[in-house]
């Protein structure tokens, strides 16, 4: 029975073990992405009714980043036409939030789901940098970097996955779900980003902000400030789960020449 058992859960993991869109790389996909959004959805929800939403129709901060996100989201549903890979996108109804917090920090859920705070606009300073730190979150999202780290983590914790995985009334789904992408538990728990993870999030990101006319070399200086916002105190949260390292702005370095050639201007 063991013995059965074990060639299901070996066999399920080899079915969702998907090929990356955007990046190509092999990951662990447990999850099915329509449940991760449903979730994602409510806890958006909850997230925006329990904290201050700046209304977009009072503040230009606001409108900027329903602007910015709209651009992003845009380009991203193009790019993954044109690689015929929309299906990806199934499901996405993007919304864009700032938030009235003096936390450095932005985020986006499963679905599309964009939360900006205002202490993130005093270290971006212009719409380029706010553009290259969302075409960061958001393709940690469609990327589905969370249901990798969901998945790692139920393999780790052995959560039953045989059969057809965890549903969301499955409460060791929802504690791991939380542990991912709740907004609290950010700090906590996504401190350890992968590397892989880092580094197509910052690589994609950027293409992501040129191709949607925001210019990429914005990124190098703002990871500066981040950097320099930390100094000699804790950092902000952003910076806490994204290590600001010279590593990172080398590696952008790297990217630039690529993201630079998609990069054609728009307006403001
Ligand atoms: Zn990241």
């Amino acid at each position: 029975m063991k013995k059965i058992l074990l060639f299901l859960a070996t066999a399920s993991i080899i079915v969702a073990c998907t090929t990356n869109a955007v990046t190509g790389r092999k990951q662990l996909a447990l999850f099915g992405e329509a449940t991760l959004q449903q979730q994602a959805l409510s806890e958006y929800q909850s997230f925006l009714s329990q904290n201050k939403v700046v209304n977009s129709g009072s503040s230009r901060d606001a409108e900027m980043v329903k602007r910015v996100g709209n651009r992003i989201a845009s380009v991203i549903t193009q790019y993954y036409t044109n690689i015929g890979k929309a299906s990806e996108l199934n499901g996405y109804k993007w919304e864009f939030n700032l938030v009235d917090s003096k936390e450095v920090n932005a985020w986006c859920m499963p679905g599309g789901k964009v939360v900006v705070y205002t202490g993130l606009l005093g270290i971006t300073q212009n719409e380029a940098a706010l553009a290259i730190v969302m075409g960061h979150e958001i393709t940690h999202a469609v990327a589905h970097h969370g249901n990798e780290r969901m998945s790692q983590g139920a393999l780790a914790q052995g959560l039953e996955i045989v059969g057809n995985i965890a549903t969301a009334n499955n409460p060791k789904y929802n504690n791991l779900f939380n542990n991912i992408f709740a907004p609290t538990a950010q700090i906590a728990v996504l401190l350890p980003n992968s590397r892989n993870q880092e580094y197509e999030a910052d690589h994609f990101g950027l293409n992501f902000a040129a191709m949607a006319g925001y210019n990429p070399n914005e990124a190098i200086a703002f990871w500066q400030r981040m950097a320099a916002a930390s100094n000699g105190q804790k950092p902000p949260e952003f910076l806490s789960t994204h290590p600001a390292d010279e590593n990172r702005i080398a590696r952008l370095r790297e990217f630039m020449p690529e993201a630079l050639s998609y990069y054609k201007p728009v307006g403001k």
